[in-house]
């Protein structure tokens, strides 16, 4: 079968589906600057590629915490900038494009908002990557029509993030679909990366679907960690803490190497 071929997409410093694996880490949401700080730093060390972290978060329960808005993104993005890796946030709406700008490398959209075509669209008019996350319960077909309301307005960035989709299945928070990583490789220009902390929601799920992704021909992960894991205000138990993100990280080292894609260094020397 004849593949596309990954169109490399430059993040700030470093480039997705270039050959070099990525890893984007941090906590779910940012609670506090003592909290990212501490996170930006670790996950640093032990060798993440890019820092995230939600300031806008769209909750199921609109009782739990929403997020610490703009207040938090002058410290988020000087925490990005001191650390040296490249900052991924969520965007939620449009509205908020013009001020995360100047500040984020990498704008994600949430798996509730793929099918949010003005979004979609107000980020192709941007230079910006944009991160497509699939929609819980999108098709692939769907999923890679999404990231053509971006690529439409001439911003051809667009990474895509399989993060789980909903089945019958209660074991796991979602059900991760790697066969939709493997056909996006070859059916789409894009490189793609996968979430296994929102498609386990189980911190000890996180690395064997983390290892199986490398495998699958991903191009990189999302992996959400935290410093005190059972009081987080989002994603608790999926997120790992500093040492297992750490053994992790020397495991997916490990597989990269064996897959011949080694992991990317961009800021973290
Ligand atoms: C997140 O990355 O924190 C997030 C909310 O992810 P998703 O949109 O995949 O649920
Ligand atoms: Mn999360």
């Amino acid at each position: 079968m004849q593949h596309l071929g990954t169109r490399p997409v430059t993040v700030a410093t470093t480039t997705f589906g270039g050959g070099r694996f990525q890893v984007i880490a941090g906590p779910c949401s940012v609670e506090t600057e003592a909290q990212f700080t501490e996170t930006a730093r670790q996950v640093h060390r032990s060798g993440a590629t890019l820092l995230r972290g939600g300031i806008y978060k769209l909750r199921t329960d609109p009782k739990s915490f929403q997020g610490l808005g703009l207040e938090a993104l002058s410290f988020v993005a000087r925490t990005a900038r001191e650390v040296g890796l490249p900052l991924v946030t969520e965007v939620t709406d449009p509205r908020q494009i013009e001020a995360l700008h100047a500040h984020v490398d990498l704008f994600q959209v949430g798996t509730r908002n793929m099918h949010n075509y003005d979004l979609l669209k107000e980020l192709g008019r941007t230079r910006k990557p944009v991160l497509i996350k699939r929609g819980l319960a999108a098709l692939v077909d769907e999923w890679l029509l999404a990231a053509r309301y971006v690529t439409d307005g001439g911003n051809t960035n667009v990474i895509l993030c399989e993060r789980g989709i909903r089945s019958f299945e209660k074991i796991t928070r979602n059900t991760l679909d790697l066969a939709a990583v493997a056909y996006a490789k070859q059916h789409s220009e894009f490189p793609v990366i996968v979430d296994p902390s929102h498609a386990t929601g189980v911190r000890d799920l996180v690395g064997p679907m983390a290892l199986a992704a490398i495998a699958a021909g991903a191009d990189g992960l999302l992996i959400e960690t935290h410093p005190d894991p059972a009081h987080a205000l989002s994603d608790g138990p999926q997120a790992l803490t500093f040492a297992d993100f750490d053994l992790l990280m020397g495991r997916i080292r490990e597989v990269c190497a064996f897959f011949g894609k080694p992991m990317a260094t961009g800021a973290q020397s």
